[in-house]
């Protein structure tokens, strides 16, 4: 029987999340995706005018299919949440129901229930500055986009997952280590979703059967991270210093999601997976 996934955070055919999406579909998943609100209409245009028809190619050949792509929000939690002037915004306006309870109910409407929930967004407005710089606001911003939405989404869509299932995130090294320019809290809200990860494993495993997993991955130029600015050489750093000297595909870390997901990581709950070519073993680079 077929398993049905809900990514949030698929707005384009670079990132993370779009790479799970393949995976899963590879493995007979149903796909339903949540979109950053204000990126929806693009994402639904240009698949729709197959620009991202070459990278819908899965292994046997055939076209991912996205069965319904959902509009989110997720640092908004439900409608009581949504301050007037976004309402009345251009790019939100035309949308309704993204609010996170509401996704999960959108969903629960039309499918009854999901085995999968993944998350790949996050969000940090003053990632580009040091955290000595970072402002409250944004750091706060970063922890509510980045950590609690992520909180958000287990807890509203845990209702509607189906015992045995598996929920999975996407975090980064410098939550543990020092990476200078992950800044803006950042690093801060990696370390909060790592901590989650352990936390909401045993709350869902003990409540609803879910395992709770992270993926710690290596850079990839995502959208998200271009916008941080330091991308490549995070890139050529972990190719001169990792013990797997090659550059990180995407579809690796949709594999790793892909088995996370599947029966044969059946007793692998509440832990963190480094995909990153090994980078996080090295003490010193050489
Ligand atoms: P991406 O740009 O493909 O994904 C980020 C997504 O988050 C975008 O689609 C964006 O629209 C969405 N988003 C932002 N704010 C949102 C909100 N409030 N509500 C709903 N959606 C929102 O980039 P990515 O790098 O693939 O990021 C996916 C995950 O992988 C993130 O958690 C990121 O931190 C993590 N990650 C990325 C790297 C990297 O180098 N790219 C490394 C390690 C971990």
């Amino acid at each position: 029987e077929s398993k049905r996934a809900f990514i949030a955070g698929v707005a384009d055919d670079n990132g993370y999340g779009w790479a799970i999406a393949k995976s899963l579909a590879a493995a007979g998943a149903e796909i339903l995706v949540g979109t950053w609100v204000p990126a929806l209409n693009i994402f639904e245009t240009s698949l729709r005018r197959g620009k991202f028809d070459e990278s819908r190619v899965l292994p046997d050949g055939s076209l991912m299919q996205i069965t319904k792509m959902y509009p989110l929000d997720a640092v908004y939690d439900s409608p009581d949440d949504v301050p007037e002037d976004l309402k009345t915004n251009k790019r939100y306006a035309g949308l309704s129901n993204w609010t996170v309870q509401e996704a999960a109910e959108s969903v629960q409407q039309d499918f009854g229930t999901i085995d999968i929930l993944v998350h790949s967004l996050a969000n940090g407005p003053e990632v580009s500055k040091p955290l000595l710089e970072t402002s409250r606001k944004g750091y706060l911003a970063a922890v509510s986009a980045s950590s609690y939405s992520y909180v958000s989404l287990l807890k509203h869509f845990l209702p509607i997952m189906n015992p045995g299932g598996s929920s999975i995130s996407l975090t980064y090294i410098a939550s543990e280590r020092i990476i200078p320019g992950y800044g803006g809290g950042m690093s801060s809200a990696k370390a909060a979703l790592e901590s989650d990860t352990r936390v909401l494993a045993f709350e869902a495993g003990r409540k609803h059967k879910i395992r709770v997993n992270t993926i710690s991955a290596c850079p990839l130029r995502s959208r998200a991270a271009k916008a941080i600015g330091f991308i490549d050489t995070m890139i050529e750093y972990s190719l001169a210093n990792a013990p797997l000297q090659k550059e990180l595909s995407a579809d690796e870390v949709g594999n790793t999601a892909a088995f996370l997901a599947s029966p044969l990581a059946s007793a692998i709950t509440g832990a963190l997976i480094y995909v990153d070519n090994g980078l996080n073993a090295m003490g010193i680079g050489l």
